[in-house]
């Protein structure tokens, strides 16, 4: 089941030979098998993931823009589809392409900080990524998709590992220094953006200028990677 969600958006060199191996398709097989956070959870057995781990990932040989987001909810676990809820719905908007677009996957790559669906905690909110899976795989990932030249950062966790250092104390100052990230010479550009929630309506309507200056900006860039 774990090995079909990870591929369930798949790549076009996969869709002509299902089941062919090359270091993507190998990768892909090794995190959907991935069962580290049930079987051997990093803080301990009081820690243990309640449920089957269902790794959700697009991982693209083609596409340019990579979306770094949380980490799956529970509609995206049972579904297996990354973003297919109301969030995925705003982002699209954001980006400014259509769900065929969003789910094509020479267009986009969509890799989260933690591949599987973490639970809630006691009031009932998704907990945090699994501390366990970007540093086991994150690295790996990203040097397998060396074409890629923007990196959408979405939310604290993946601006911190995106970003390091460069981040600021805050998510919002992070994003209204967005600037400082994107005009860069070498490397992927790095746009860090709020999460695509409805829990962050109150912050776009505080802080407009991210709606008057980043998402022009990030169609523009969108537009131009996506062709
Ligand atoms: S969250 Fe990551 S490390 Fe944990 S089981 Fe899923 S794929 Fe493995």
């Amino acid at each position: 089941m774990a090995e079909r969600a990870v591929r369930r958006v798949r790549a076009p060199e996969d869709q002509a030979t299902p089941g062919a191996g090359g270091p993507l398709g190998n990768l892909r097989a090794a995190i959907a098998a991935c069962r580290i956070c049930r079987d051997v959870p990093a803080r301990g057995p009081q820690d243990r993931l309640p449920h089957e781990p269902r790794p959700v990932a697009v991982i693209s040989a083609k596409a340019r823009i990579l979306i770094a987001g949380q980490a799956p909810g529970l509609r995206v676990h049972e579904s297996g589809l990354p973003f297919n809820d109301a969030s995925g719905d705003r982002l699209r908007n954001w980006l400014g392409v259509s769900r065929d677009e969003f789910y094509d996957a020479d267009r986009f790559a969509i890799v989260p900080m933690g591949f599987c669906f973490p639970g809630y905690d006691l009031k009932g909110s998704d907990l945090p990524p699994r501390a366990e899976c970007a540093p086991l795989w994150r690295s790996a990932v990203l040097r397998a998709m060396p074409q890629i030249e923007l990196v959408l950062a979405i939310g604290q966790y993946a601006q911190a590992w995106h970003l390091g250092a460069r981040r600021q104390k805050g998510m919002t100052e992070t994003v209204r220094n967005w600037r400082a990230y994107f005009h860069v010479n070498h490397g992927p550009r790095v746009l860090p953006l709020p999460h695509p929630s409805w829990r962050n309506t109150g912050w776009l309507k505080r802080n407009p200028w991210f709606e008057e200056e980043v998402l022009p900006r990030l169609k523009e860039h969108v537009d131009s990677l996506t062709r």
